[in-house]
Order: C-alpha cells, then sequence, then structure tokens
C-alpha cells in the first residue's frame, strides 16, 4: 500500500504566506466606509484593527514573512498531516486517491489558531491589551481566547445565544484559556440592549454578535476587534495549509486535480486552495476548486455578489460579497461555522471569475459522509468539514463512472468532538 500519513518535519514548515491580492487580473473592489459609500481609509480602521494587518489587508506584496514569534507557536502542531485515504476509497471501490489536510490536530480544534495567533501577535506588538470578538458554534472563539493567553491579551467573546446554551463545553474550553464569554445579545453594549429590549427571545446571529463586539472595541481604548474569517488578512494567514499541502504532495509525487474545501466565510478553502490557484493563474497547472457550502445559507450558489455590510448593524465597512443580505437569519443548521450571510471578497472574485466553482448540500447527505468517513478514516468531523467530505465522495463516485484515476485533495478543517449531540440528532433522525 502507498504511504498513508504524509508528514513534514518542522524545518520545512512555509516560512511566509502567499498574498493572493498580487495575482488578481484585477484589483479586488476595496471596502467602502458605510457612511459615505466611498472607499475606506486605512486610518479610519485604525480603532478596530491594528497596523499591520491594515497594511496586510491591502497589501499587494505577493510573499509576507512569518515572525519568528509565530513559527515558534505554529510549531505546537504544525505541520499539519496530509493523509491519503485509502480505507474510505476502497469502500467507495473508486480509482480516485483521495488526499485530506487534516487542521483539527490544532489545540483548538481547527484551522481558525493559523490566524488567531498570528492577529493576537500584532496586535500585542502594537499595544493593544484586549481584543473583542464574535463566535458561532464557539471554534473561532476558542481559537481567539487560546492565542490571547500567549500573548497576555484580555479576550471578550459575544457568543451567539443559542450556541452558548447548545455548545457550553466550548465556553468552558475559552474560559481554560482565560477568555471571558457572554451570550449575544448581551446587555454589555448598546446594540445588544437594544435587541434584547425589542426581541427578547432572539437566538442571536454572527450579525448581531459582530455589532456588539465591534462596538465594544470603539468603545475602549485599549481594545481592538478581530475576525476568525472573511476578510484578506484571514485568508492570507490560512494558506500555511495550502503551501504545506503542496510539499507533501510532492513528497508522494502527486498533483491535486480537484481541490475542495466547505465554505462559511471562506477561510479554510482559501487555506487549502489558493497556492493551487496561483499555479492555475500562471498557466502552470489546472486543479479545479469547489467550495461546498449548506443549502440552508448557500451564500455563493444562491446569493448576490454586490457590496453589503458585515453586520446587522450596518456598522462595519461594505464589503464586496456574495451576500444572502446583511440581516438575513440563517436556520440553525448544526454547522454552525457555516452559517455567514456573506463570504470573503477573495473567494467571492474567484468565484465570480470562475476560478472556484460553488456546490451546496443538505444536512443529510452531509452527516451520511461524516458518517462514512469517520467508519473508515477513524476521524469524526466538525459538521462544517463534512461538507467538503461529501463534496470528494461524490467527486469519487463521477470517477467509478468514468474510470478516471483523479487526485482528490479536500481540507478537513476540524474535529466534530464538541459536535457529538449533532451526530445524535442525526441517528434519530432529529435534523431540520
Ligand atoms: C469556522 C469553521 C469553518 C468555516 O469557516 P471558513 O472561514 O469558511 O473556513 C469550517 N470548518 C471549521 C472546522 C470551522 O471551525
Amino acid at each position: 500500500m502507498e504511504q498513508t500519513k504524509i508528514t513534514l518535519d518542522e524545518n520545512e514548515m512555509p516560512k511566509h504566506w502567499y498574498n493572493v491580492l498580487s495575482d488578481l487580473s484585477s484589483p479586488i473592489d476595496p471596502p467602502l466606509d458605510p457612511r459615505t459609500w466611498e472607499p475606506i481609509s486605512p486610518a479610519a480602521l485604525e480603532p478596530i484593527f491594528p497596523k499591520a494587518l491594515i497594511r496586510q489587508e491591502m497589501s499587494d506584496e505577493r510573499y509576507i514573512d512569518i515572525p519568528e514569534e509565530i513559527l515558534d507557536i505554529y510549531r505546537l502542531w504544525r505541520p499539519s498531516p496530509l493523509y491519503r485515504a485509502h480505507r474510505l476509497e476502497k469502500l467507495l471501490k473508486t480509482p480516485a486517491k483521495i488526499y485530506y489536510k487534516y487542521e483539527g490536530v490544532s489545540p483548538a480544534g481547527s484551522h481558525k489558531t493559523n490566524t488567531s495567533i498570528a492577529q493576537a501577535y500584532y496586535n500585542m506588538k502594537e499595544g493593544t491589551e484586549r481584543i473583542t470578538t464574535e463566535t458561532g458554534a464557539g471554534q473561532w472563539g476558542s481559537a481567539l481566547s487560546l492565542a490571547c493567553n500567549y500573548f497576555d491579551l484580555e479576550c471578550k467573546v459575544y457568543m451567539v445565544r443559542s450556541s452558548f446554551y447548545q455548545k457550553p463545553y466550548r465556553k468552558s474550553m475559552m474560559t481554560v484559556w482565560g477568555g471571558n464569554v457572554v451570550p449575544s445579545p448581551s446587555p454589555d453594549t448598546e446594540f445588544g440592549r437594544k435587541i434584547l429590549e425589542e426581541q427578547p427571545d432572539t437566538p442571536g446571529s454572527l450579525g448581531i454578535a459582530i455589532s456588539e463586539a465591534v462596538e465594544d472595541a470603539v468603545a475602549h481604548d485599549n481594545t481592538k476587534y478581530s475576525l476568525g474569517s472573511v476578510l484578506n488578512h484571514v485568508m492570507l494567514h490560512q494558506t500555511v495549509i495550502g503551501a504545506e499541502c503542496k510539499k507533501q504532495l510532492e513528497k508522494v509525487e502527486t498533483y491535486p486535480d480537484i481541490v475542495i474545501g466547505c465554505c462559511g466565510g471562506g477561510s479554510n478553502l482559501a487555506g487549502i486552495s489558493l497556492e493551487f490557484i496561483k499555479d492555475r493563474i500562471k498557466g502552470k497547472n489546472n486543479a479545479r476548486v469547489i467550495a461546498v457550502e449548506p443549502s440552508a445559507c448557500p451564500t455563493l450558489t444562491k446569493g448576490e455578489y454586490r457590496y453589503d455590510f458585515g453586520d446587522s448593524a450596518e456598522m462595519t465597512p461594505l464589503l464586496k460579497m456574495y451576500t444572502l443580505g446583511h440581516k438575513h437569519v440563517p436556520p440553525a443548521i448544526h454547522a454552525g461555522g457555516l452559517r455567514y450571510h456573506g463570504d470573503s471578497p477573495i473567494i467571492s472574485k474567484l468565484c465570480a471569475e470562475g476560478l472556484i466553482e460553488a456546490v451546496s448540500y443538505d444536512q443529510y447527505p452531509v452527516f451520511d459522509a461524516a458518517v462514512q468517513f469517520a467508519r473508515t478514516e477513524a476521524i469524526i468531523p466538525a459538521p462544517e468539514s463534512a461538507h467538503a467530505i461529501r463534496c470528494a465522495i461524490d467527486e469519487a463516485l463521477k470517477c467509478n463512472q468514468t474510470g478516471e484515476e483523479k487526485t482528490i485533495l479536500f481540507n478537513l478543517s476540524g474535529h466534530g468532538h464538541f459536535d457529538m449531540s449533532s451526530y445524535d440528532m442525526y441517528f434519530n433522525k432529529e435534523l431540520v
């Protein structure tokens, strides 16, 4: 049997992030000021982000060095393993070769630490004392709590109310790492108080939680805000995934025909795919890239490509992206990390230009795939990641029809150890 687990040594870890903005066919549409709808100046973002991250957000340099302090923390779990899914292939009787990059080895259980460590670091360097953020299912809040702990920053997490009560152990995890978590809407902000008064029973949403976190950051001089997906600098930090992956595939003399990632805000998809999209832009290779989203929140497959706000209260800059509308509150599906009304401007542009395709799936076929995967490859996937597995399985099954031996690569963005109640609901046929 060919190799199952393809690893890299610490010294083979990428030393820089790849900035796809440098290679786009035309400049990305700039973020707009929410008051004037004019392109926002970097200075206008300074109340909420450190200057280094604003520079990265707008940079056109192709490679950006990863500071040694960040590499040093990455080394706790990176390079992450790449696996060949021999047992899944056998179950499917497919001629396709399936590989997956496993980001669930990070201490917080997902790829989100790749950016949380970087964001906390640049904040610390510029004297920030406290960071606010929102979290839906809790993965981002956990990743940022861990990162703030390492750089001695306070971390305040506004957690979407429905998840706060459904996922108590995510909250415990954040508390262990020193994060301060409140259910959103909360009485701690003006916007939260307004929503609580108007809709006392609301389950909350990411859009509401973002508004609270931004309001808090603007109101306190020592505080900045941090976002776990969507923005260009977040896509940038995630490119370590694809850079490692490419080296790992080179070790087994392979290049993918298809690259797949689930897509909420777009960061794990960007992480695994931008390295391969770079080759495609340069005419070197031609991997197809597929974004997979839930049919309950079909941003790329059914949304409009236009300017929209990132939050409910219309406080954030407007971003040009695929969107379902910033007032949209998606149904409470179990892949909480995929419940965002918008999408990364980078991923949106690449979709609009045909460099990324998008598909969507219902919850049941996604959990069918998750269970098939867990029973062959052993890892219990996050419901978000299971969307990518569903698509990888379907692409492999197409090869059964055609006899093609395609190489399929997908990102297993996280484990599902905090999502076991959603597996129970799947087995009890209680999913919506
Ligand atoms: C947050 C999260 C996602 C969705 O976010 P993206 O920015 O689209 O990657 C997917 N998988 C896991 C495990 C997550 O934690």
